[in-house]
């Protein structure tokens, strides 16, 4: 048996104003779970706790609640001393239950074909629907949504569901129209409800882009995106060159001032090469002064990512191609990303035959020379594709750390990616301004973020400067050299 001291949060609506988190120690066994922490206290202590389970073995779904913020199953989720125990961000009813129904009704059912018309799924159609079916209704993704806050977006299960009968052959209905009216393309890729999911069920990948992609046979694809698309088939990048590139700015090898830790590709990808070209050139004098020589191929194009994720599928492969080709040929081990959205598109939807870090696993990775620190506040914007997308959230942090003070804020989506910034710049400015309360609060001088996009979108969206992590780096580099120079005099 084991002593914990957990904290719950109470809101009875018929007699409270607002919620209030309540301390209890409980005696429970070692290993014990979440629910039996529940248990305990309604057992022992408070009969009028009020919270939901059935299987009590993460089966049904009914008992998810968030544990330090994060959205769990309690009957799967171990208890520890310390944590604090609320509801799911959806409307409470009574403490930690809340109500499921809406959403749970705004699940599509299969439609039947006709009697005589229909046909049973083959192995391939079962194998393509079995992921998207394992759905135990906890809701935990709709409680996470971004899209969901700012737009009338029907939300991730919705739209797995969706996708799981539009791969039935049972189900008569075309599945697209209702996908697209119910905010399809609403979706940021964020990552957060697959992250959340017991089930881990992949919902961008396997359902939102798959239903995009459906979308653009079917001529839903918006406009904006088709330009883009119209725009890489053209220049082989999304954007447009507004100044000379990055490329025309750095070397084709780029040698470190000391003796070589290491040599890498540098994979730019659009923003670093055409429009955030400063935030790539201090990263090259960073990776210089650390031992890092990077190669950086000319004829690499778009990593593709701005096609995959809006659906548009078709000229993908020839993209993929060119990249590999381009690093393979400079038989390069090792391919480093800067962009978060490139690094995570390399890292799952490429076969390469080398090896893909970002900058952060890189110079975590051989270590970098202490910069001087600032006297700066700090607060850490994690890139949806660097933290959910590669699992990268330690790395920056420890580099952050040797050069300013951090304080952190809730890693929630800045409304950038998935296509949404292009195609609906409302919704991006939405989530924007979300951002810019969370930064608010944090007192910080200054954001410090780790892709060009969170960069780029942040920048409008902040009374504060928002810096690459790269240029805080040498900011650090130049104050210990301006100081070394100072001694010297
Ligand atoms: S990826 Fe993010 S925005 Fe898209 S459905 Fe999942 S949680 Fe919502
Ligand atoms: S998709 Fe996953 S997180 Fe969402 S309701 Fe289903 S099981 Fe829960």
């Amino acid at each position: 048996m084991k002593e914990l001291h957990v904290t719950v949060q109470r809101f009875d609506p018929e007699k409270d104003k607002e919620p209030r988190f309540v301390p209890y120690t409980v005696n429970v066994n070692d290993g014990a779970r979440v629910l039996h922490v529940l248990h305990a206290i309604h057992d022992t202590i408070d009969a009028t706790l009020a919270y939901r389970y059935c299987c009590s073995s993460g089966q049904c779904g009914s008992c998810a609640v968030r544990v330090n913020g994060e959205p769990v199953l309690a009957c799967m989720a171990e208890a520890a001393d310390g944590i604090a125990i609320a509801p799911l961000s959806l409307p409470v009813k009574k403490d930690l239950v809340v109500d499921l129904l809406p959403k749970i009704r705004e699940i599509a059912s299969l439609a039947p074909a006709e009697c005589g018309t229909e046909r049973l799924p083959v192995k391939a159609e079962i194998d393509a629907i079995k992921p998207l079916r394992e759905c135990i209704e906890c809701m935990a993704c709709v409680s996470v949504c971004p899209a969901m806050d700012v737009t009338k977006f029907l939300g991730p299960t919705a739209m797995r569901q969706e996708m799981r009968l539009a791969l039935d052959p049972r189900d008569s209905k075309n599945r697209v129209p209702d996908a697209v009216r119910d905010g399809l393309f609403t979706c940021t890729s964020c990552q957060a409800c697959y992250k959340v999911c017991p089930k881990k069920i992949k919902i961008p990948g396997k359902a939102i882009e798959k239903l995009r992609a459906l979308a653009n046979k079917q001529g839903f694809t918006l406009p904006r995106h088709r330009e883009v698309e119209a725009l890489i088939k053209e220049t082989g990048r999304s954007v447009v060159r507004t100044a000379p590139s990055f490329m025309e700015q750095s070397g084709f090898i780029i040698e470190p001032d000391g003796p070589v830790k290491a040599t890498v590709g540098f994979f730019v990808g659009c923003m670093y090469n055409l429009r955030q070209q400063q935030s790539a050139l201090d990263a090259m004098e960073v990776l210089k002064r650390n031992g890092i020589r990077v190669i950086i191929p000319r004829d690499q194009v778009c990593c593709g990512s701005p096609l995959i994720r809006t659906g548009q599928l078709d000229y993908v492969e020839t993209l993929k191609k060119r990249n590999i080709d381009a690093f393979r040929t400079r038989r390069l081990d090792t391919v480093m990303t800067m962009c978060a959205g490139c690094g995570s598109t390399l890292k799952h939807d490429y076969v390469t035959p080398f090896k893909v870090m970002d900058i952060n696993e890189v110079l975590t990775k051989y270590g970098i020379e202490p910069p001087a620190k600032l006297p700066l506040k700090a607060t850490y914007h994690d890139p949806c594709h660097l933290l959910r997308g590669q699992d990268i959230k330690d790395e920056p942090r420890q580099l952050i750390r040797q050069v300013v003070d951090l304080v952190e804020m809730p890693a929630i989506c800045c409304g950038s990616g998935g296509g949404v910034k292009s195609g609906l710049p409302e919704e991006a400015a939405a989530l924007g301004e979300r951002r810019r309360e969370e930064i608010k609060k944090t007192g910080a001088d200054l954001v410090i973020t780790s892709c060009p996009f969170c960069e780029f979108h942040i920048a409008s969206h902040s009374d504060k400067p928002v810096k690459n992590i790269m240029t805080v780096l040498l900011e650090g580099y130049r104050e210990k050299d301006r100081l070394a120079q100072e001694k010297k005099e």
